[in-house]
């Protein structure tokens, strides 16, 4: 998606080899004609796919999903960061390490917002490693539902999460590809949308 990669090499800035920080208009300030275009663009791609519910994890996925929740017509539901474990049986939980913060969390999605015949678009910031996102199918799995795609803004083409999902089956939709990061230094490699 051409707006947002113009977006990341205009206001993007390399940390490191690895860390990308986009909090002018993604993670911390919003972009909300950006988000816009977003939601437009992944309800074209995922319209006909029979969507029933956009999954996303907060907090910085909230906003591409509400848009493309919006524009496909159907809910979207919060997967929750939490610190320990429910226990009660009410959700279903999966344990991640955070690629950023180097901590672990339990991701939480309530039974009440899952059903069996439910076809879910998982939407997140970043792929990296694939552990958010992999967390996602798996609380998906565990409500018996399916998984439609997954789709991402910023994939780090050079990290291993795209490998991760596909070989468990999932299809990838990245609106950008990021091939190398470096002090100063951003590159590209062809997106899918
Ligand atoms: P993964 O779980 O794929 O290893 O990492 C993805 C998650 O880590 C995303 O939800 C995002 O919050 C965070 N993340 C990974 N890499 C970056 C990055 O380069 N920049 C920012 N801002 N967040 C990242």
């Amino acid at each position: 998606m051409k707006l947002l990669e113009e977006k990341i090499r205009s206001e993007g800035k390399a940390l490191s080899e690895t860390v990308l920080k986009v909090d002018g208009f993604i993670n911390h300030q919003v972009d909300p004609v950006l988000m816009s275009e977003i939601g437009k663009t992944l309800a074209s791609y995922y319209k006909d796919k029979g969507i029933t519910k956009v999954f996303t994890i907060e907090s910085s996925g909230i906003a591409p999903a509400v848009y493309t929740a919006m524009e496909l017509g159907v809910p979207m539901v919060i997967l929750k960061k939490q610190t320990s474990k429910i226990l009660t049986g009410d959700v279903f939980q999966t344990n991640i390490t955070s690629f950023t913060k180097g901590t672990s969390y339990e991701l939480t999605l309530s039974q009440n917002y899952i059903q069996p015949d439910d076809v879910v678009l998982v939407i997140d910031d970043f792929l990296a490693n694939g552990e958010a996102a992999t967390g996602a199918t798996r609380l998906v799995e565990m409500g018996g539902a399916r998984i439609a795609g997954i789709a991402i803004l910023i994939e780090k083409a050079f990290q291993r999460g795209r490998k991760r999902l596909e070989d468990n089956g999932y299809e990838v939709r990245s609106l950008a590809r990021v091939s190398k990061l470096g002090r100063g230094l951003i590159e590209f490699t062809e997106a899918d949308l």
